[in-house]
């Protein structure tokens, strides 16, 4: 089954640059960026934050695994607000998060291999120590690992890039229900706009 959805930016009401990227537009420099930091910080923005009132153990939602490429970062947050209708105020601060290159990819490719014991473990200890009920496992179009696992030529044409990132997904999943059979898998890929195609 594949199914879609999109996120959509959290809130045009918020301007600060943190929430809208497009705010460094314009000819904005990464310095400038700091700078607004810098400025935020001394202005105590940042202290708005609200703080957390959960413990380091307890009963979260979900353990997100994805890749480490930058341009997901927003993406991926909303579409755990919007995911199975669960809402953002809900999962936010509410799931544990687990990035290296290629997601979900880098968890099982052979490719990865010295990578793969580390990720395990880390399952097993949110497991143990979260009590989630669900692995999101999103890898994601265009993504370098993933052409660096499969060869460029296997994921040329989106079809193509389905078709592996699909292979890997369900190999994913199975490894997941033979290690912690109670937990729930959701597994997908997110193009550029945020848009997912569900697969599984
Ligand atoms: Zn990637």
């Amino acid at each position: 089954m594949i199914d879609s959805l999109t996120p959509t930016h959290p809130s045009s009401a918020y301007s600060c640059v943190c929430c809208d990227p497009s705010a460094l537009k314009g000819g904005s420099s990464r310095r400038g960026f700091l700078g607004l930091g810098a400025a935020a910080l001394a202005g105590g923005m940042l202290a708005m934050t609200p703080g957390r009132s959960q413990a380091a153990s307890g009963n979260y939602e979900a353990m997100l695994v994805n890749c480490i490429d930058p341009r997901f970062t927003t993406l991926s947050w909303q579409y755990m607000g919007l995911l199975h209708g669960i809402a953002r105020d809900k999962l936010s601060d509410n799931y544990s998060q687990f990035v290296f290159a290629g997601g979900p990819i880098g968890a099982i490719h052979p490719k990865f291999a010295a990578w793969h014991n580390t990720f395990w473990d880390n399952l097993d200890i949110t497991v143990s120590l979260h009590h989630i009920p669900r692995v999101v496992a999103m890898t994601h179009r265009d993504c370098g690992a993933a052409k660096l696992a499969f060869g460029e030529a296997k994921v040329a044409t989106k079809e193509e890039e389905t078709r592996a990132h699909a292979e890997a997904l369900n190999q994913f999943r199975a490894a997941v229900n033979k290690r912690q059979p109670k937990l729930s898998v959701i597994t997908g890929i997110m193009d550029l706009n945020g848009k997912v195609d569900l697969i599984g």
